[in-house]
């Protein structure tokens, strides 16, 4: 499974929002925790690569109540305890009682498989009040050839009809690719009628063994049609829908209300209102399995081992943090971007493609005022190769 959030920080005040300057103000809300790397499945866009076997120099059980102990110093963010498969680690329970009891709101990022109904209620007593279980294809078909396992899928429905049987709130992550793009709106229908509290939809970032499927990646032309789908459901759903770790959605909410002459305040688009796209840094961190920082599972820019330093002092000092907050250390054209503050690109997917993370976003198709003419994302390029298709 992915890093994938459970739900992004909210409410008044949020990291990025309407705040004057050049600087967004740090305010942690969500921390993604890989407890473990060993993963049950071997899905085909896995950011660890996780394998069914133990990993070596995983935090301990006492390291993880320290590092917890020292996010409280920050914050009560929302804690996703992740993976690979978080169940495989037998403290869960436990990392998760001792979260809940500092304040945090604990979830936790599950494959759905290894999920029964004795699970199912310790998560409930330890405090995880939600999980996420991914669904990427709309049948058994499509969704075990991506996760590359047999029963996969039949695996998950079992897991969530567990969840709610016992009333344990789920919301259906689902990755986009060009496998299961055209039956997107079908995954969305399942995740309506099984009664998930929320979709929330993520775009491929290559990297691990989203590598190896980089021609999956949609193009910057699907990825403005799929957000401007997005823009047109919303509120027309009976779940939260939510396109995370897609920020230039944030940039067409904006174009779109401004064509259409609506304001935009916590009234017209809720939520959406006060968010930015890219939280990483800002407020949203990575904890890997060995207990390095980073912005998100998908940015392995290291910013400070929680071995070595205390997680507030990295929060605080690192210096890649402090770039991602720093809206005059942002390159190309995100750099003269009207929409930096709303938007900011994907950092990891500007990583993978160029090198730096400060980097223009590679799958943004808007040219702000003032920048060259777009750079054809490099995933485009290398898909066209493959497949011969035309520049357009
Ligand atoms: S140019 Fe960068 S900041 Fe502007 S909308 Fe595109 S991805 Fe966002
Ligand atoms: S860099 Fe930002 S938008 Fe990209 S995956 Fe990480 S948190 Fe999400």
């Amino acid at each position: 499974m992915t890093h994938h959030d459970i739900d992004h920080p909210k409410g008044k005040g949020h990291p990025g929002a309407a705040q004057g300057g050049a600087t967004l103000t740090a305010n942690l809300r969500l921390v993604a925790w890989e407890l473990t790397r060993s993963c049950n499945l071997a899905c085909v866009h896995c950011r660890a690569a996780a394998r069914d076997c133990p990993y070596e120099g995983e935090l301990s059980l006492a390291e993880c109540k320290k590092v917890m102990d020292e996010i409280a110093e920050v914050g009560k963010p929302i804690i996703i305890l992740t993976g690979g498969e978080p169940l495989l680690r037998p403290d869960v329970f436990e990392i998760a009682e001792y979260g809940a009891k500092l304040g945090f709101r604990m979830t936790m990022a599950t494959n759905g498989t290894l999920l029964t109904r004795e699970t199912v209620q310790k998560m409930i007593a330890s405090g995880i009040e939600r999980i996420s279980v991914s669904i990427d294809g709309a049948d058994a078909r499509s969704h075990d050839a991506f996760r590359k396992v047999p029963g996969a899928f039949e695996g998950a429905l079992r897991g969530i009809g567990l969840a709610r049987e016992a009333n344990l709130d789920f919301q259906i992550n689902t990755t986009i690719t060009r496998a299961n793009i055209k039956e997107f709106p079908k995954i969305h229908d399942l995740a309506v009628s099984l009664g998930a509290v929320a979709h929330h939809i993520f775009m491929l970032v290559p990297m691990g063994r989203g590598k190896e499927i980089t021609e999956e990646a949609i193009s910057a032309e699907e990825y403005e049609e799929t957000l401007h789908w997005f823009y047109e459901r919303r509120g027309k759903a009976p779940l939260q829908l939510k396109a995370t770790c897609a920020p230039h959605y944030y940039r067409i909410l904006r174009q779109r209300a401004k064509s259409e002459g609506v304001e935009i305040n916590f009234e017209t688009f809720g939520l959406d209102a006060v968010t930015r796209g890219c939280l990483g840094g800002i407020g949203f961190a990575f904890i890997s399995h060995l207990g390095q920082v980073q912005p998100c599972g998908y940015l392995e820019a290291e910013c400070g081992s929680v071995r070595e330093k205390s997680f507030r002092e990295i929060w605080l000092d690192s210096p890649v943090f402090q770039n991602l907050r720093d809206l005059k250390r942002y390159e190309g054209k995100c750099g003269k971007c009207e929409f930096i503050r709303v938007c900011g690109g994907c950092r990891a997917r500007a990583y993978e493609h160029s090198g730096s993370y400060m980097a223009e976003e590679p799958l943004c198709l808007y040219k702000p005022p003032g920048s060259r003419r777009p750079r054809v994302a490099g995933l485009q390029n290398r898909r066209r190769q493959k497949t011969g298709e035309k520049e357009p």
